[in-house]
């Protein structure tokens, strides 16, 4: 066979063999930025800017971006994932700890990899059995699992080479966040607060995966001793029986290596139960709750911390993404932190020692008027604690920036933030009559008066909530411009060298912005809510945008769905400049009639619906409505009505991933919840016949409003 005889081989095996996976070594991790096809790491590279160096696709084409290819999962299950791209494959996580190798210019499966994990786990998962990605090493990748395992997967085979368990499994641990890697380490932390655990960090030998230290993120029973000086300093600043709670802090999203000043940063998240009274009577900072922590990555050792948010009382959680930049700072240039997390702010930090050089807010907070620059403390505002009063506070438990990646762009010298301006009312439970449930969500307050319920309903019309794609501006300490979105809950931030930044949004839309003004130049309809962030790399000689699109996780589980449509399955989309793929067209489902209503008391189905709401609608949604990443209980087919409680109580759906609850629940209160749900089923019946599905702009309003009342309402009564 002579070679000149098939030039289109050859040029094929050639293009293979440069595509051929060569290791992800120390050396290549530390020079991303110049590896520009590549997105190597959960934020592209150690400084986690989200910036990608390519520029093909750009300001003057943007609008010629097409669909390249999508590739479908299985499930209608959330994807929170932020795909790995490695020399031509694509790396990326799928519901239940799954992972996916395709080729990255195709779309075509190489391989997957499942982790069974057992299905009862889900009871456990806050926010959907969601995951947010691998990282790669040598050849190998990590994956955590919801059940709390760190898993080595070889890369070219998709086969497992060791498997760490990284939690008590007896415990309330779950794993949605991505691994990092540096130094021949994983690090890997945990979530579960609110269901009573005590937040970890872990590092573990990346070749046999073998525990090389632990990092406890807040104090245990000091009765069995402490792990180290940091925990003991840490005590000092909790009251009560904390122990008994978990007291919270895990660090579930951003663990971060900085290889200059060689320090891992960690976003400690929030204190369990919320409310401080309980969790810590008698006061105190709670040390190191919602914190910036940086250790020592070789030994685990504490080096500093910046504390955002003392004594957190409102699931301020310091989890959110933790970026690295250079910037000009009063006349110099500093090594910083980036930080806009839950509370509103964003920090500015010197990375070097902790220092707070700048805290601003870029969406309405009222919990705090400002920083004290002296002490690097906020100021809390007075009645806002809602001690012994009811308080509406911005930014709502779910912050004014979660999970939904944020990108820098060294270029415009911006920080591009998916932003939540919501506030939401806290009435607390007082300390006798808080009962703490384990497993199950903890938060310390609710809403039970009907007068509370009035003041609040009126004082968040008066602040409907919003969200922006909004760019901040670190030297000048303010916003630079911002795009306002007409659903709430947004997707998370590409930015590249093209002056594009590129979000989804949760009414389904992938936009292409401007970067340095923000104005619009492409959409694309995906048929779905896009919730991660998107990534940018070259296959074959082409820049591709790609993007995981799906309803799912806490946010859109919460909060019910913007579409009268049926969910496809959860996709990758990936576009580049000409790509002229077509998506299957979306369908208007056939809805069951509902049964007939139950004989129950007024009274008893609005028991059964504060009940939905504390143990059903964190995944079916406030008010029944589902977001159709899971069944919408308002058009159950009547076999499901037939056994209700056999699904709830005794498990019969637990293999398929409905959790049973009868350390919960009794069979009284599953009837009440079960009368509830036909109640709203018969209620939305009747809106259909009346109006049709949510079709004309009308609809579409009451529908922004009804998920937000119902979202208060949710997170209110759990
Ligand atoms: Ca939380």
């Amino acid at each position: 066979m002579k070679y000149r005889a098939f030039p289109a081989l050859v040029i094929a095996l050639l293009a293979s063999l440069s595509t051929t996976a060569a290791p992800v070594s120390q050396q290549r991790l530390l020079s991303a930025d110049s590896d520009t096809d590549n997105w190597l790491s959960y934020g592209r590279s150690y400084k986690e800017q989200r910036f990608s160096p390519l520029s093909e696709v750009n300001t003057d084409n943007v609008g010629e971006l097409g669909l390249a290819w999508y590739f479908e999962t299985d499930t209608h299950l959330g994807l929170e994932t932020t795909p790995l791209v490695i020399d031509g494959v694509m790396y990326f996580t799928g519901a239940w700890s799954t992972a996916y190798a395709v080729n990255a210019a195709t779309g075509e499966l190489i391989w997957s990899f499942d982790p069974k994990v057992p299905r009862e786990k889900s009871v456990t998962a806050c926010c959907g059995v969601v995951n947010r990605g691998l990282a790669a090493w040598e050849n190998k990748l990590f994956l955590g699992t919801v059940d709390g395992r760190l898993i080595a997967i070889d890369q070219t085979s998709g086969k497992q080479i060791w498997s760490s368990q990284t939690t008590d499994p007896d415990q309330a641990y779950s794993i949605t966040g991505a691994p990092r890697v540096a130094k021949g380490k994983v690090f890997i932390g945990n979530g579960g607060s609110e269901f009573g655990t005590r937040g970890y960090v872990s590092a573990y030998d990346a070749d046999n995966g073998e525990m090389v230290w632990r990092f406890y993120t807040i104090p245990g029973n000091p009765a069995d001793g402490f792990e180290n000086d940091a925990m003991e300093r840490a005590a000092k600043t909790w009251n009560g029986e904390w122990w008994q709670y978990g007291g919270g802090g895990t660090a579930w999203d951003a663990i971060v290596y900085d290889p200059e000043l060689d320090q891992l940063y960690i976003g400690v998240g929030n204190g369990a139960p919320h409310n401080r009274r309980i969790r810590s009577p008698g006061g105190g900072d709670n040390l190191y709750l919602s914190s910036v922590l940086a250790l020592n990555p070789d030994t685990g050792e504490y080096l500093w911390h910046y504390q955002e948010v003392p004594a957190d009382n409102w699931d301020y959680t310091a989890s959110q993404q933790i970026t690295l930049a250079d910037i000009p700072w009063q006349g110099e240039q500093r090594k910083v932190i980036l930080h806009a997390p839950k509370a509103g702010f964003v920090y500015i930090i010197d990375r070097a020692n902790g220092e707070l050089l700048s805290a601003e807010p870029f969406t309405t907070v009222t919990w705090a008027s400002h920083y004290d620059m002296d002490t690097g403390r906020p100021v809390e505002n007075e009645g806002q604690d809602y001690d012994g009063k009811p308080a509406v506070v911005y930014p709502s438990a779910i912050g004014g920036h979660n999970w939904q990646p944020m990108a820098y762009s060294p270029q415009t010298g911006l920080l591009y933030i998916p932003e939540l301006d919501m506030g939401m009312p806290f009435d607390e439970i007082k300390g006798p009559d808080y009962k703490h449930l384990k497993r199950h969500f903890n938060t310390g307050y609710k809403l039970t008066q009907a007068d509370a319920s009035q003041r609040f309903t009126q004082a968040l019309l008066k602040h409907l909530p919003k969200s922006h794609l909004l760019a901040w501006d670190p030297a000048k300490q303010e916003v630079a411009w911002k795009m306002p979105h007409p659903y709430i809950h947004n997707g998370g931030v590409l930015a590249t060298a093209g002056g594009l930044v590129f979000q989804g949004t949760s009414d389904g839309r992938f936009l292409g912005v401007r970067a340095d003004n923000g104005e619009l130049l492409w959409t694309f309809n995906t048929q779905n809510s896009v919730l991660p962030g998107p990534v940018s790399y070259r296959a074959n000689g082409e820049q591709y945008i790609a993007v995981a699109v799906g309803r799912g996780g806490a946010l859109t589980m919460n909060t019910g769905k913007s579409f009268p449509t049926e969910n496809p399955n959860n996709r990758i989309m990936a576009f580049k400049v000409g790509g002229s793929a077509v998506l299957p067209p979306v369908t208007v489902p056939d809805r069951p009639i509902p049964p007939p209503s139950l004989a129950m008391s007024d009274a008893d189905v609005e028991e059964g619906r504060q009940l939905f709401q504390r143990f059903c609608s964190r995944c079916h949604g406030a008010y029944a409505v589902g977001d159709g990443s899971i069944p919408d209980l308002r058009y159950l087919e009547p076999i499901w009505h037939e056994n209700f409680e056999a699904v709830v109580l005794q498990g019969l759906m637990e293999k398929a991933g409905m959790p049973r609850f009868d350390e919960a629940l009794d069979r009284e209160q599953v009837e009440k919840i079960h009368a509830y749900v036909i109640e709203r089923a018969h209620e939305d019946h009747a809106l259909r016949q009346e109006s049709g599905w949510f079709a004309d702009a009308k609809n579409a309003v009451i529908d922004v409003f009804a998920r937000f009342m119902a979202w208060v309402i949710r997170t209110t009564t759990s």
